[in-house]
């Protein structure tokens, strides 16, 4: 399916034409989580982002390759080139030893993207899993000249690289802007300007994850795995780069610069990066006390929560924004969620027992128009969750007989909410969420009891179920075109 895609580019920004390197095969790299505590908020939005991203092309019959890694080594605490390693600390505070820690979040991670209907990656590289790659990556920069080495650790020379190439070009500082923001040098420091990174650390001697290298013990800078790996599974130059906003400066600046240090080349030919999260107005933080991590709001289990939130309420929230915009977390908005997410399942669940007539007269064709078009418009899922309930409201006009919808139509409405809803916002029934029609079934099938128990006039038996049912929460209602169930 060839169509005009747009994508926002954070590096030229301005929305252009998706076209892929290679004719139907997309390479996608996306940053993922440092595993060192629960999974929260912030890794729910890149998560379902770029699940649906990866939905959509898959939908429109790309092949896509999409790499997420996994940091379990190098990521310091305060994100410069100084502190203890987050897994380290986590690690050592916890008295365990750190890939227990690693594999403890890793599993935690997982879980969470489960339960919130994200695809898993097509590869998931883990940073100690590279160190030999990144190694070799620092040695081709140190050969070229952009990097230099002092007591075992290697640093990225930025007044060098911003000779041959732009430094910044992606969050749009410039060198003097990026020196203002940075700390002066102390005596100490064996870096030859305040701006320059470290492509490699010696270890300390406390230092627990540690690795042989040309230059001593020691271990990559955060920044090298992703230009390492992304190099070895996508090529020197792939298609998208996606993240959170945060990883902008200095994580993805960084890799361009790594990158075009080493193979002369643009890394990567669209950057997308989804905005933050606040809860209740705020940024989220653990002194603030509004850090809620995502098994809180499955279970309702914080001060902060009124009650329980699903996974697919958190999921249909989030895409209720715009991926670039900011999303503000509160019970008020997450309830509000709740009921427009119920809403479009249960138009859903109604499509079924829909019967066609003779003429249509609803305009079914501009409502499949409008969806594709509002996700060829950067993956506007807010414009297309409101061409949705534009659907939503055909669907209950017809159940009221106040509309209908010819064969062709109906079918139509059908394949249009099992396309959008299900395969590329990847929404399923809360009951349901491990994605296939399990619960469609077993209710066709206990609908079907109950309706042969009332031709065998065993009414005791069809009240039955019928109660049952509505004990679960699932209310059925009996018409002359058979019957309906809905969840409450
Ligand atoms: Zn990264």
């Amino acid at each position: 399916m060839n169509r005009e895609t747009k994508i926002y580019n954070t590096l030229t920004r301005k929305k252009e034409i998706f076209k892929p390197i290679v004719k139907n095969h997309v390479g996608m790299y996306v940053c993922g989580p440092t595993v060192y505590g629960d999974p929260h908020l912030g890794h729910a939005r890149p998560g379902i982002t770029f699940d649906v991203v990866f939905r959509y092309l898959k939908h429109l019959d790309y092949t896509v390759r999409y790499v997420r890694n996994i940091t379990d080594a190098g990521h310091l605490e305060n994100d410069a080139d100084e502190g203890e390693d987050k897994i380290a600390k986590k690690a050592r505070l916890e008295q365990l030893e750190p890939m227990e820690i690693v594999q403890f979040y890793t599993l935690s991670y997982h879980k969470a993207m489960k339960d919130l209907n994200c695809l898993p990656p097509s590869i998931e590289p883990r940073a100690t899993g590279h160190i030999i790659e990144q190694i070799e990556m620092v040695q081709k920069i140190l050969k070229k000249g952009f990097a230099y080495e002092v007591n075992g650790s290697v640093y990225l020379d930025v007044n060098k690289y911003n000779e041959s190439f732009p430094y910044g070009i992606l969050s749009g500082r410039n060198l003097e802007d990026t020196l203002e923001g940075t700390r002066e040098l102390d005596s100490q420091s064996e870096k030859k300007s305040a701006v320059d990174f470290a492509i490699w650390k010696k270890a300390s001697p406390e230092h627990i994850m540690r690795w042989p290298s040309p230059w001593g013990e020691g271990f990559p800078g955060w920044h090298m795995e992703c230009s390492a790996m992304s190099e070895k599974y996508l090529g020197k130059t792939f298609d998208i780069h996606g993240g959170g906003m945060d990883l902008m400066f200095p994580h993805h600046e960084a890799e361009i610069a790594q990158s075009n240090a080493c193979n002369n080349c643009n890394p990567v030919n669209y950057w997308m990066h989804n905005n933050m999260i606040t809860v209740d107005g705020k940024k989220m933080g653990k002194s603030l006390n509004n850090f809620i991590n995502l098994e809180e709001f499955f279970t309702g289990n914080h001060e902060k929560l009124e009650r329980a939130y699903s996974p697919m309420t958190i999921r249909f929230f989030i895409l209720q924004a715009h991926y670039r915009s900011t999303i503000d977390f509160s019970n008020e908005s997450l309830q509000a969620a709740e009921k427009g997410f119920t809403k479009l399942m249960n138009a859903f669940e109604t499509i079924k027992t829909l019967k066609a007539s003779n003429k249509s007269t609803c305009d079914i064709k501009k409502l499949k128009k409008d969806c594709y078009a509002a996700m060829d418009d950067d993956f506007n899922t807010p414009i297309l969750i409101s061409h949705l309930f534009s659907g939503v409201r055909i669907v209950n006009s017809i159940k009221d007989g106040k509309e209908s919808l010819n064969d062709s139509d109906l079918e139509m409405i059908k394949s249009i909410f099992k396309t959008f809803v299900t395969d590329i916002l990847g929404l399923v029934s809360d009951k349901n969420s491990d994605g296939n029609d399990l619960t469609s079934e077993l209710m066709d099938l206990v609908l079907k009891l109950r309706t042969n128990a009332k031709k065998n006039k065993d009414f005791d038996t069809a009240d039955l179920i019928r109660e049952e049912l509505q004990k679960s929460g699932i209310q059925i209602k009996d018409s002359r075109e058979g019957t309906n169930w809905e969840i409450k």
